[in-house]
């Protein structure tokens, strides 16, 4: 069946998510259909390619229909796809468990699972307000989050993050976290650097804390690169000080590592990077390289022990139909065996100084403001005004064999880690060619 019968049947029948289903009725936004992929590329009914850009919203790491997940799914189907996770355990889900802790050198110990990030970041947040209630406190009921954070979705997720689009019609739902300043280093005035933007905002942070640290059960980070937000970086020192000052004032640090997850900014964990370790840690997306839907919260011991107990209600009692799936399980042990056998990282360090200088034509650009990049996330801010510029720019890659989505004005590019040289000169030429074409 051709593209065009499929999309027609998806707009009958799906509703598509964070999109204006007007815009594509009118043909203003495109519909894709994607009969298959392999590697970075994805293919449609009429035999047209789209070179994956954005790894499908941040999840594949290691492309499409990836020959080792394959076999390990596969083999795993034969055996046991799926298992309740309340007074059952299964192989896949204590290995996994047991080497995610190992990889935060055993500081978080126990690893609580869900399917999605949004959901992780909702654990986290009744987690922290808990333990804290487990320990006489039950007033740790607020919850601090960065200017310009992104969470997810769901309503816990929405009242921690700033990105008035998704989060406006919901106002009336929301528990609204206290915003603290974001240490975006595009804030950094003349005579500036990013440590002293990230210092400022510490301040910040701290002036928020002395006052209210009574009532504040966490602070919520994305490390590194606030994501949907505008794929904003900010200086490791943030981090340092956040975990200094949430000592300081008995608050927890959560890490949302969703989206920095799983070699992203260049190291397995964002947070590895300032030399600090969370109290709570939310991963997802990479986990499974893009295969399945998994999240995980992982947390301390000290926060374990708060709810081990002789009483039932003093235990967590969340839980989600699909927790622990095995067959996501396993496709996350096989996402830890590629970058434990491929030594991903120091591949990927060699890529992006490579991609980095292939994209020096976009950095120069006379409409691109603040060029950034972090392990394998590269951004621009594109000057324009025109309301229109991301659809714009979508179209024109798109024709270009490219998918690559901007945030608002802010281009960027998330690549699977497995793109070969031809392809990443492809992609940074014809991304500034988009660009020029979206501006014209
Ligand atoms: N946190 C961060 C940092 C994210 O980038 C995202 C998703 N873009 C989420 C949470 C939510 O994850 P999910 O979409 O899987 O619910």
């Amino acid at each position: 069946m051709p593209n065009n019968d499929w999309l027609n049947r998806s707009l009958k029948a799906v509703w598509h998510p964070c999109t204006q289903m007007k815009l594509h009725d009118t043909g203003a936004l495109p519909l894709i259909p994607v009969a298959r992929g392999a590697g970075a590329w994805l293919y449609d009914f009429d035999g047209r390619r789209y070179l994956d850009a954005i790894s499908s919203w941040w999840v594949n790491l290691f492309g499409h229909a990836n020959p080792r997940v394959n076999a390990a799914l596969k083999e795993q189907l034969d055996q046991l796809e799926h298992v309740i996770l309340a007074g059952f355990t299964h192989a896949p889900v204590v290995e996994l468990s047991e080497r995610l802790s190992a990889l935060t050198d055993g500081v978080l110990g126990h690893c609580f699972y869900a399917s999605d990030g949004s959901a992780a970041v909702d654990i986290a947040l009744k987690m922290s307000h808990h333990y804290w209630r487990n320990r006489g406190k039950p007033d740790k009921r607020r919850f601090l989050c960065l200017a310009n954070s992104y969470h997810g979705e769901t309503l816990g997720a929405l009242g921690v993050s700033d990105v008035g689009m998704y989060k406006e019609a919901y106002e009336p739902l929301l528990r609204q976290a206290v915003i603290v300043p974001s240490p975006d280093a595009r804030q950094a005035e003349t005579g500036e650097t990013a440590v002293d933007v990230a210092r400022r905002a510490a301040a910040g942070l701290e002036a928020v804390l002395a006052a209210h640290h009574e009532s504040v059960a966490a602070l919520i980070v994305e490390p590194l690169v606030q994501g949907a937000g505008g794929m904003v970086m900010y200086d490791p020192e943030y981090l340092r000080q956040a975990r200094a000052l949430c000592d300081r004032y008995q608050v927890h640090l959560i890490a949302d590592e969703i989206m920095v997850g799983f070699g992203r900014t260049g190291t397995l964990f964002a947070h590895e990077q300032a030399g600090i370790r969370p109290d709570l840690l939310c991963l997802s997306k990479g986990i499974t390289a893009g295969y399945l839907p998994l999240s995980v919260t992982l947390s301390t011991d000290e926060i374990y022990s708060a709810f081990y107990d002789d009483q039932l209600t003093r235990g967590f009692l969340h839980s989600h139909s699909y927790t622990g799936n095995v067959l996501a399980c396993r496709a996350a042990l096989t996402t830890l065996d590629i970058f434990a056998e491929d030594a991903v990282l120091v591949r990927n360090q060699r890529f992006a100084e490579r991609f980095t200088e292939l994209l020096a034509p976009l950095a120069h650009h006379p409409r691109a403001r603040h060029f950034r990049q972090r392990g394998m996330i590269w951004a621009a801010d594109i000057d324009s005004s025109d309301p229109n510029f991301r659809a714009r720019f979508f179209r024109e890659a798109l024709q270009r064999e490219l998918l690559l989505r901007p945030l608002g004005t802010t281009l960027y590019f998330m690549p699977p880690y497995i793109l070969n040289d031809e392809e990443a000169i492809l992609l940074a030429e014809r991304a500034v060619a988009a660009l020029n074409a979206a501006l014209a």
